[in-house]
């Protein structure tokens, strides 16, 4: 850790991912050091209503009967269908497929998509509190829903891609719903390693690392005397931070502007949240959004909800994960040097980026 960050000069560090110690991420401040080209931003479409897009209301014949509206009555504000494109599917029953080295698994689940606001280019920092964690309970809901209706499935990944950057092919504000069989690489290495951390420290990694986020100043002391021998500006990490919920940059964050929120109190799944914890979420989302967006301006991101998967060690993995949501602004594109080490590399100092996205008047 930088003795201190927020003033340094040129960092050139690797950080290492405290939860997956295996991904790591270069901290490479200096000019010379910036591999990166930042993309062009497209520019966003604010549009609120599009006569042609399959999201905008009055449009509702081309998509998917609609798996669920909210609110139930009236013009609907939040509407949830099939994806006319699926990753995944429930109607191809193939026999699984296994020769030497090469498995394969049913590609069975479910693919949907969440029109996430009537308005087709309402950003999420613009939408209502109320709204916002109404989708929380939509999201919820669904998650609800489809591991009663099918117990194979053992994981339902919620994201959202924004922008053109994030990979979002349809410009009217959305997320998805993933149902699979199987965990997803990198939250079955968080949940393995959340679980080593248990085994020896007896607390959650994810509890402990907001802890030390709250935590602004270490002073080492002298072992005989007691005199202070070093005071250690550990890096304010804090975003924003709400009742129940914490925006926390991460010591080793991937993307320069990568966010992630988590219930300050400890909670593995993401069902087990209660809908009224849902207004202090969307507060604390709204708000960082916010942030990221004056900063970075028009931000394009990717979002994911991380929460334990419902395999049979569900609850063994009780005390030792916590569920977050992950937010990865999209600023630049990935260089060969990235995709051939698998190292990640971050052009700001992460303790900066904390600064200035607290620094933002909302
Ligand atoms: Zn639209
Ligand atoms: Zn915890
Ligand atoms: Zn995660």
């Amino acid at each position: 850790m930088s003795d201190t960050p927020a003033d340094a000069g040129e960092v050139r560090e690797i950080r290492l991912n405290p939860i997956v110690p295996t991904e790591s991420v270069l901290v490479a401040t200096a000019r010379s050091m910036r591999p990166k080209k930042a993309e062009e931003l497209a520019p966003r479409d604010t549009r609120k209503h599009v006569e042609t897009c399959p999201f905008c209301r009055g449009n509702e014949h081309k998509t998917p009967p609609a798996i669920m509206v909210w609110p139930e009555a009236g013009d609907w504000r939040i509407r949830m269908v099939e994806n006319l494109y699926p990753v995944l599917g429930d109607d191809r029953a193939q026999s699984n497929f296994s020769f030497g080295l090469q498995q394969t698994i049913d590609g069975y689940g479910r693919h949907e998509v969440i029109i996430d606001h009537y308005e087709h280019g309402i950003a999420i920092h613009e939408m209502a509190e109320p709204h916002l964690a109404a989708l929380f309970g939509v999201y919820q809901k669904r998650m609800r829903q489809l591991f009663e209706s099918d117990d194979r499935l053992r994981y339902v990944l919620v994201f959202k891609n924004f922008g053109p950057a994030a990979g979002a092919s349809i410009p009217h504000t959305h997320s998805q719903v993933i149902a699979m069989p199987v965990v997803p690489e990198n939250v079955e290495a968080e949940v393995r390693n959340s679980a080593a951390h248990y085994a020896k420290h007896h607390h959650c990694i994810f509890c402990a690392l907001i802890d030390e986020a709250l935590t602004f100043e270490a002073t080492i002391y002298d072992r005989s005397s007691g005199a202070v021998r070093r005071k250690i500006n550990v890096g304010q990490y804090v975003i924003e931070r709400g009742e129940r919920f914490i925006a926390i940059k991460p010591f080793a964050s991937r993307y320069e502007w990568e966010v992630h929120i988590l219930p300050l109190a400890h909670q593995a799944d993401f069902l087990d949240a209660a809908t009224t914890d849902f207004d202090d979420l969307a507060r604390v989302l709204k708000r960082t959004m916010a942030r990221l967006d004056a900063v970075i301006g028009g931000a394009q991101y990717n979002f994911f909800l991380h929460s334990v998967p419902h395999d049979k060690e569900r609850g063994a993995h009780a005390a030792s994960y916590h569920w977050h949501l992950e937010i990865c602004p999209r600023t630049s594109i990935p260089t060969g040097f990235e995709l051939g080490s698998g190292l990640f590399v971050n052009t700001i100092n992460p303790e900066q980026a904390a600064e200035r996205l607290r620094a933002v008047d909302i």
